[in-house]
């Protein structure tokens, strides 16, 4: 069985990119400070005037402006009926539901949903991938009865992937295939939101191969209540992407109710009145009738990367290359210039927009492992940004803080928070700045390790000697066990901690500590590739056998450059009453000849147990496995990881199989290790 390495991997790059080896940016009063210089000449009154808005843009500007009329308290009546989904990420096993005012509506977990809808749509509900281990299909939406789900994988027995997009309903949990691309056909979903009381696909058909835009098209799915299935139709976007496609320009979404989606075409004409489009640096409008009018290149140094619009201001990132950070910019579409609101070393990550404002975070990191978020608001042709909220890192709980779910629902902001040992859904206004967050009662974690006791960490940074470059950053943690689990939990806690201070001492002892100034040439130049950084934290804490047995669960990741670093794990057994480490050979009562060969045989079964197409081993010899699981197995290797049921002996990457194939893990249950726990 492999294990989820890349969730892991992407997991951890995402903590890298929050704890990262990038100098700590400046305070946020510098921040605000140099937003507000940038703006000498402020616009008076931004209004939707200037240019390209329609009736409709307007009409629905005003009523998200809140303006009074019968017709937008009717619609705002309507949207407190709305749906929204409350889920880490696209793919989280499990995830709430709410309403416009914020009460919980549902609570999903996608292996019940799995085995609710059962063989039905076989073809292509995935929802969870059993042999690898992870969560499978993106969760769109929810509208009050149908979950949206969009995948790219192998329909049926195809052997070629494509695009599916489906609905379930949650009142009989009947699948419906709403959309598939055809493989070979170069069609890919860009944007996919429930908008205006129909599911939207965007799909984007890749250039032809004269390297010309072929195709471009917007879809609504609403179910047809008196036919039991769903009826496709046109956006009515054709003479938008007409025009696109004939001029060979890109159009360009926004940023959508997930950081990591986008929003559908129908929504960003509905609210700015036209769409973005580009090619080769060159920009222009299209409207709704297809009408094109050019205006000046965003930016002339870098690429940018759209992340919202209105029809005042479009907000963009740029890669800073010097820095090693993205900082963001506005432009003007009126004056056709664009300002920077962000400092070069300053890391932004844009987080949403609302009714004219754009939501972005910028990460301190004063000290190595410990992030700070700072959330702040822009409003386009305002003089300075305003902060939000800021929220802080917490050793023993693994989330990007003030940012992690992010997203907007009516006027409120949505996140995780740390909350008295769990990671819980809060909200707080997205218009009133520092406002105590709110708990919507939704969890999204409780963390064993503050149940049973706490977490410990500490940081250290070492530079070379000859120029003065941090070389390395080390952050550890530890968990201490509370006493009322163990009358020798001080034992426990000494030994965890130990295990923390050898991790500190490999940083002293590292092979690449310079041993001259040979280097410091490089590493002034390039003083972010040439920093290693390494993590250990500690992840599931557990108690087996009715308390008799606690185990600590770690996980590490260490980075030196490069397109990825190496993962790390490790798991502590200990007995409760003697406070002492428990390791295989002190359970398994047999010989550890006997103990090899259950191992050796186990990992053939595993083997064994996948395809030719879809095994994660290097090998394709049972024999060959066979007899590397019996060299490796011992009572001393440390690749072996105790739960309820039996024990994992896992394989780390590069061993039996690819990095790609992430950790092969072999699980054997302790009645086949005549275990008795
Ligand atoms: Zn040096």
């Amino acid at each position: 069985m492999k294990n989820r390495l890349i969730a892991t991997i992407l997991t951890t790059v995402m903590v890298l990119t929050l704890a990262g080896c990038t100098g700590s940016g400046d305070t946020p009063d510098a921040q605000d400070a140099e937003a507000t210089d940038e703006v000498t000449e402020t616009q008076t009154e931004p209004t939707q005037e200037q240019g390209g808005t329609d009736e409709a843009a307007k009409a629905l500007l005003e009523k998200l402006r809140g303006v009074n009329s019968e017709e937008s308290d009717e619609a705002d009546a309507e949207s407190d009926d709305d749906q929204y989904i409350l889920s880490k990420s696209q793919n989280s096993q499990r995830f709430y539901t709410i309403d416009t005012s914020g009460n919980m509506t549902g609570s999903y977990d996608r292996n019940e949903i799995k085995a609710m809808v059962g063989s039905r749509g076989k073809d292509y509900v995935r929802l969870y991938d059993e042999q690898n281990g992870w969560y499978t299909d993106d969760l769109i939406a929810y509208d009050g009865r149908f979950l949206y789900f969009k995948a790219y994988e192998m329909y049926g027995s195809d052997t070629d992937y494509c695009y599916v997009v489906y609905a379930v309903d949650t009142q009989d949990y009947e699948p419906y295939l709403l959309w598939k691309s055809e493989p070979g056909d170069g069609g890919y979903i860009d944007g996919a939101e429930y908008y205006d009381g129909a599911l939207h696909i965007s799909v984007n058909y890749s250039r032809g191969a004269d390297g010309h835009l072929t195709k471009r098209m917007e879809n609504c799915y609403t179910f047809d209540e008196a036919g039991q299935k769903f009826t496709e139709s046109s956006a009515g976007l054709e003479a938008v992407f007409d025009e696109a496609v004939a001029m060979d320009y890109n159009v360009q979404d926004r940023v959508g109710y997930f950081t990591d989606s986008r929003q559908c075409f129908a929504h960003v004409l509905d609210e700015v009145g036209w769409v973005l489009v580009m090619k080769d640096g060159e920009y222009g409008k299209v409207t709704a009738d297809g009408q094109f009018t050019s205006i000046k290149p965003l930016w002339e140094d870098g690429y940018p990367y759209v992340a919202t619009y209105d029809d005042n201001y479009i907000y963009f990132t740029c890669w800073n290359s010097d820095s090693n950070a993205h900082i963001l910019y506005y432009y003007d579409v009126g004056r056709e210039r664009a300002r920077a609101l962000t400092l070069p070393d300053e890391e932004v990550t844009v987080l949403g927009y609302l009714d004219g404002a754009v939501y972005y975070s910028i990460q301190t990191t004063e000290t190595y492992g410990y992030p700070h978020n700072t959330i702040y608001s822009y409003r386009g042709g305002e003089a300075r940004s305003e902060k939000m909220y800021e929220a802080d890192s917490v050793p023993g709980a693994h989330f990007g803080p003030g940012i992690e779910g992010f997203r907007i629902i009516g006027d409120r902001i949505y996140y995780i928070a740390f909350d008295d040992g769990s990671l819980e859904w809060v909200s707080t206004d997205a218009r009133t700045p520092d406002e105590a967050y709110k708990s919507t009662g939704c969890t999204e974690e409780e963390i064993n390790a503050f149940k049973y006791g706490d977490v410990e960490s500490s940081s250290e940074e070492s530079k070379c000697p000859y120029c003065d470059t941090t070389l390395f950053r080390y952050y550890a943690e530890n968990f201490v066990l509370d006493d009322e689990y163990s009358p020798n939990a001080a034992k426990i806690t000494d030994f965890l901690r130990h295990r923390r201070d050898e991790f500190f001492g490999e940083m002293e002892n590292s092979d690449y500590a310079p041993v001259d100034d040979s280097d410091c040439e490089y590493h002034l130049e390039y003083p972010v590739q040439n920093c290693i950084t390494d993590d250990l934290n500690v992840g599931n804490v557990e108690m087996l056998a009715d308390g008799k047995y606690l185990v600590v669960s770690m996980s590490g990741y260490w980075y030196g450059g490069g397109a990825h670093g190496y993962p790390n794990r490790e798991q502590y057994l200990f007995d409760t009453a003697g406070g002492e480490r428990i390791t295989i050979g002190d359970l398994y009562k047999g010989t550890e000849e006997e103990y090899k060969r259950i191992v050796a045989e186990a990992t053939k079964e595993d083997f064994l147990s996948y395809t030719y197409e879809n095994s994660p081993y290097f090998s394709n010899d049972s024999n060959e496995v066979y007899n590397q699981a019996y060299d490796e197995a011992s009572f001393d290797n440390p690749n072996i990881e105790f739960d309820e049921e039996g024990v994992t002996v896992y394989y780390p990457p590069y061993d039996m199989g690819s990095y790609a194939a992430g950790y092969i893990e072999v699980k054997i249950p302790y009645d086949r290790l005549n275990i008795d726990l």
